[in-house]
Parts: C-alpha cells; structure tokens; sequence
C-alpha cells in the first residue's frame, strides 16, 4: 500500500469507506433514497453558501465541467474561457463541442489572472454568454481569486462557470457572494470520497439561461435540466450510484465537523511551501499559491520519474508528476482533505528528502525538519 498524496485523488477515511459499504437500496423507486439525495444536496448549497439549487451527478469531476458547456453553450454562441492553466484552457474544448466560439483571455501561467486586465479585456469585448475560470488550476496549483473574477464578470451580464473541483473544501467559496452561476466539485479532491460523482451548484439565472434556450441541449448525460424536477417528479435521468453518494454524505460530515480545516490547510501549505525554498528547491508559481496543492521544479541533474518512482518504490509514497505543457517539468504534493494533516505531509517531506538523497541532489537543509518547525 502507498500513501497517497498526490494532487487527487486523496486519503479516504475509513468511515467513508464503512458508509459505502452499506446496504443498498433501489434509489428509483426507494423515496426515502430521494429525501436522502435531496438532504445532501442542500447540505451542499449550505456549505458553500448558495441559494440556488445543487446537483449531484454520476461521474467523475470532468462530468461536471462537460455538464456545465453542454447546457449553457448553443451554437454561435461566444463564451469567454479565462486560460492562466491546463483545466483553465480545456474549457475551450467542451466550448467548441458544443458548438461555442471560445475566445480565449490568456494570461501568465505562473500567476493568478488579474482582474484589472480582465476588466481592460471586458472593456473593449464583453459579448459572451457565458466564461468559464478555474479556481485551483491544479496541474500548477494557482489559484485564482473568484470572489472578484466572477463580481466583475456579472457586472458585464456575463454569467461564470468556475471549476472549483481542487479547490472546494480546501479553500473558501461563497456562491452567492461571488455571484458564480454555475459551480463544478468532484468527489475526489479535497472532499475526500473516492473518484467516482461531480457536484454542481448552479443559480437561478443558469437555469433560466438553459430553459430560454432556442436549440434543445445537445446531451442527455450532461444535461443539467435532467435533474430541475426529479424531485417533483421522484424520477432521476439514470440511476443513481447509491454507494457513492452514502461515502459522499458522509465526507460532507466529515467536512462540516471539522471546524478548523481552511486555517489547517493555509498553515500546512505555507509551511511546505517554505521548507521546500529553505532546502533550496523553486516553487513553479510567482505568486498566488492555492493551499490544497504544491508545485515545484523538477530541479536540474533528475528527472520527474526518477523522484516519482524512488518516492514510490522505495518508500512507498505517492505523489503527482504532471502532464500536457508542464510534463516532466514539475512534481506535486496534494495537501488537500484527508492528505492536509501534520503527520502525513512531514512523512512525505522526509521520503522527498532521502530520495533527493538517494538521487545525489544536494538539499540545503531537510524538509521535513524545516517543516515541522513551522508547524
Ligand atoms: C481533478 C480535477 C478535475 C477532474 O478531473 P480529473 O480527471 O480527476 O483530472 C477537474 N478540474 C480540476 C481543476 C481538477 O483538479
């Protein structure tokens, strides 16, 4: 068994694997199944603090930012992707799926975008329907600030789409306060569940905006109006993933009890960004440093798989290298959910120091000291 600390999949606790474990019911025809559903989705809406409606789907987090394109775009319509990362541009290609013309804002990818240039780009061209912006673009752990990207979007009658998937739980989100019409979570980040269901929190305009529509939704599984009346109608498009959806609750309550879990992922995260510069190493991004995630530079003389594997092989732990234009370039620690405690990121940080050891790179000092230093 491997400790797994890479940037998502996280730990699960064991009493959210107990809870998938369950007796299972029929959840078409059970209605206590649809109270259940209908508890923990307004769990959710309390817990992000949105007066909208939320939605749990099955499938895996990519489901939700699909979902999301696939109900609002129709054909010719222009949608505003915000690039600063690898999700962040991938929006551009559910735009286009679904018959979108994505006109894409790019802007540095070791930096958070900057509403002051998004505001001088909306200046000149606000014509979208809709953008999309990622919070916590993961692959290099920036983290965009969508208390004031999504305000300035809705100032334009522009409504926003904001994959939060990495960054829910970890770092705060306010729906109602950011204005964000359409908000995409995945099971398996900092929530802590397994892979497996995407979570979307969607407003009263995203909905009338998908019901206006003049050319039906291009889907079925991604069709977000599927579900407006399942409630109503006790009846679900497909039937739902019973266990997941137990393990989901429940790592729901795991998140609400535990009180301090913003300020314990800010603290961890700050000291693992500081040990790993006391020791020498560089951090990928400039600045706007996501708290459920670090990046750092594969530093010169080894590569990516040489850390990886020596991590993995020899002690057992597991972390992320990356892919797409950051391939080989970089290796992650998720410190998010279950992975944000003292114990397991100072292990990571001391089988990081003997492989860097073991690889002949020369480290200033230990991590793993540095780090429980600053604990
Ligand atoms: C993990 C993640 C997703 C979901 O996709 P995966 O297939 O699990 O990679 C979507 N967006 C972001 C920013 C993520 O970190």
């Amino acid at each position: 068994m491997y400790k797994i600390m890479t940037a998502g999949p996280t730990q699960v606790k064991e009493n959210v694997r107990m809870a998938r474990s369950l007796e299972t019911t029929n959840p078409d025809l059970d209605l206590e199944f649809y109270e259940f559903y209908k508890e923990t989705c307004d769990m959710m809406q309390e817990m992000l603090h949105s007066t909208g409606t939320a939605y749990i789907l099955g499938g895996e987090g990519i489901l939700g930012l699909e979902a999301a394109c696939a109900s609002l775009t129709e054909p010719g319509d222009r949608v505003l992707v915000l690039d600063n990362g690898i999700f962040g541009k991938g929006f551009a290609d559910f735009v286009t799926m679904y018959g979108g013309e994505a006109v894409l804002f790019t802007s540095d990818y070791q930096c958070p975008i900057h509403t002051e240039d998004l505001k001088a780009f909306l200046e000149k061209d606000s014509d979208f329907k809709y953008a999309t912006v990622v919070h916590c673009d993961t692959p290099s752990g920036v983290l965009n600030d969508i208390s004031k990207i999504c305000p300035l979007l809705a100032e334009y009658g522009i409504l926003s789409v904001v994959d939060s998937v990495a960054g829910m739980f970890g770092e705060y989100v306010n729906v109602d306060e950011s204005k964000i019409d359409i908000l995409c979570g995945g099971s398996q980040k900092a929530l802590s569940a397994p892979a497996g269901l995407t979570m979307l929190w969607v407003s009263n305009k995203a909905l009338e905006a998908m019901e206006n529509r003049k050319t039906p939704i291009e889907a079925f599984y991604a069709n977000i109006l599927n579900f407006r009346t399942y409630y109503e109608d006790k009846w679900f498009p497909y039937t739902m993933p019973v266990s997941d959806i137990n393990g989901l609750r429940v790592a729901l309550d795991n998140v609400r009890a535990d009180t301090g879990i913003l300020e314990r992922h800010a603290r961890i995260a700050e000291a693992t960004r500081r040990a790993v510069q006391k020791a020498g190493l560089k951090l990928y991004l400039r600045e706007g440093y996501s708290n459920t995630v670090t990046v750092i530079a594969v530093p010169e003389g080894v590569t990516d798989e040489q850390i990886l594997s020596t991590m993995r092989d020899r002690y057992h732990v597991m972390i992320s290298g990356c892919f797409d234009v950051l391939a080989g370039k970089v290796i992650r620690i998720g410190h998010m959910g279950e992975n944000a405690n003292v114990d397991d990121v100072a292990l990571t940080l001391e089988a990081m120091d003997k492989t860097f050891a073991d690889l002949g790179v020369q480290l200033l000092c230990s991590m793993k000291e540095a780090f429980l230093e600053l604990m």
